[in-house]
């Protein structure tokens, strides 16, 4: 049954496309086609499955992952229920509503559902009569609309909020070091300490910690608790803290790291490999990235990559102007599955190693733990000072 697939697929994208033309033709022949805009909770919508069938984009579900994909031609779109932001031929667009589910579909945002037309069909206009939207072709060149939308789409959004993800916890202790010391302790005690100083410093920008107690939590839920946050004119970002482990206990020093496709070092991978551990503990239910998930998450990642290289080296730099006891050991490259999902700048802070036995006695310290997370504080809010002028 399965190898059969792929050809059902080809017949349909050969009869949509055979059909495209006809049903543009049938639109504009009939000049009064339109979709219904449906007011749910004092906001306008859009039936996903009324856009599907009259302009015949194919379109797929994914239960385990709670995502939709809507495909046309060289054309996608990548949502979720619930989220206010959806994935476009590479592009996040943002609508101040999320997607939602509504007398058992699925409906989208008015302006995300005219971003989709606009993206999938830019010979197509909408025009808004009543509580619908009229159907036409344009007659202005579409190579222009295209230019037009790949421009706006570079803009960026002020930072709104930001996620602090104390690493590990409940049932993942992380690493361990000499006397019981663990990091999922260490890891929460310097992320309370990073999200109070930040929210004095920040009254207006949402501080959110991704759990405030010794609690277990999914890798993936981690970076869906602050793509959730993203809305239309609000990005975020996502700072990870971790404690490394060695089999040497010589070893010692912080770091940070930025997700990439090629880690910059042997160690950077090994630290990764340490991280990326804990998704053996998570339920697997067949909830793992396979290569398309995998794919789209590195596709979105060229803007976001350079910030978040930006925000590492911030962190990083703040980091290395406070902190004496220990050797700074610089900013690295590494594919970090907390980070993989995450759709905004975002870095992972190893603030030392619990190995060593000198380290691992001051992480455990007030004083020590303070100046790591007033440093850490000062490395995102020098970033932010930075994003917000090169948005102005
Ligand atoms: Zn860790």
């Amino acid at each position: 049954m399965l190898k059969h697939t792929p050809y059902i697929i080809k017949i349909k994208r050969i009869i949509a496309k055979a059909l495209f033309p006809l049903l543009l033709l049938a639109i504009t022949g009939a000049g009064n086609d339109r979709l219904t805009v449906e007011n749910i909770n004092g906001n306008n919508y859009v039936s996903l499955y009324e856009i599907i069938n009259k302009f015949n984009i194919e379109s797929t579900f994914d239960p385990v992952f709670q995502k939709g994909r809507l495909y046309y031609k060289n054309h996608y779109l990548v949502y979720k229920p619930d989220y206010s932001v959806v994935i476009i031929d590479n592009s996040l667009w943002a609508s101040l509503n999320p997607v939602c589910r509504y007398k058992s579909g699925i409906y989208l945002p008015e302006d995300i559902a005219i971003k989709l037309i606009e993206s999938f069909f830019p010979e197509v206009i909408l025009t808004k009569k009543n509580s619908a939207f009229e159907i036409s072709t344009k007659v202005k060149m579409p190579e222009e609309k295209e230019k037009k939308y790949k421009e706006e789409s570079i803009t960026r959004d002020r930072i709104g909020f930001i996620i602090i993800d104390p690493g590990h916890g409940g049932k993942d202790p992380g690493a361990i070091g000499k006397g019981g010391i663990r990091e999922k302790d260490i890891t929460l005690q310097i992320s309370g300490q990073v999200s109070q100083k930040l929210q004095k410093a920040l009254s207006a920008v949402k501080i959110k910690e991704t759990r405030k107690s010794d609690i277990f939590i999914e890798l993936a839920e981690r970076a869906e608790i602050a793509n959730r946050e993203l809305k239309k004119g609000i990005n975020g970002i996502f700072v990870s803290i971790h404690v490394n482990a060695s089999i040497s206990n010589k070893i010692s020093g912080f770091e940070t790291y930025y997700l990439s496709q090629n880690p910059t070092n042997e160690e950077a991978r090994k630290t990764a490999a340490l991280e990326n551990n804990v998704i053996v503990l998570e339920d697997k239910k067949g909830k793992k990235y396979d290569d398309t998930e995998y794919m789209e998450a590195l596709m979105l990642t060229t803007q976001i990559q350079r910030e978040s290289s930006l925000l590492a080296e911030s962190v990083q730099r703040a980091l290395d102007a406070n902190i004496h006891e220990f050797k700074s050991k610089g900013v690295h490259r590494a594919d970090f599955y907390v980070l993989r999902g995450a759709l905004m700048p975002a870095v992972l802070v190893e603030v030392g190693f619990i190995t060593n036995p000198k380290e691992a006695k001051y992480l455990t310290r007030r004083d020590y733990q303070e100046k790591i997370s007033s440093a850490i504080t000062e490395g995102i809010l020098n970033f932010i000072k930075k994003y917000n002028k090169m948005i102005e």
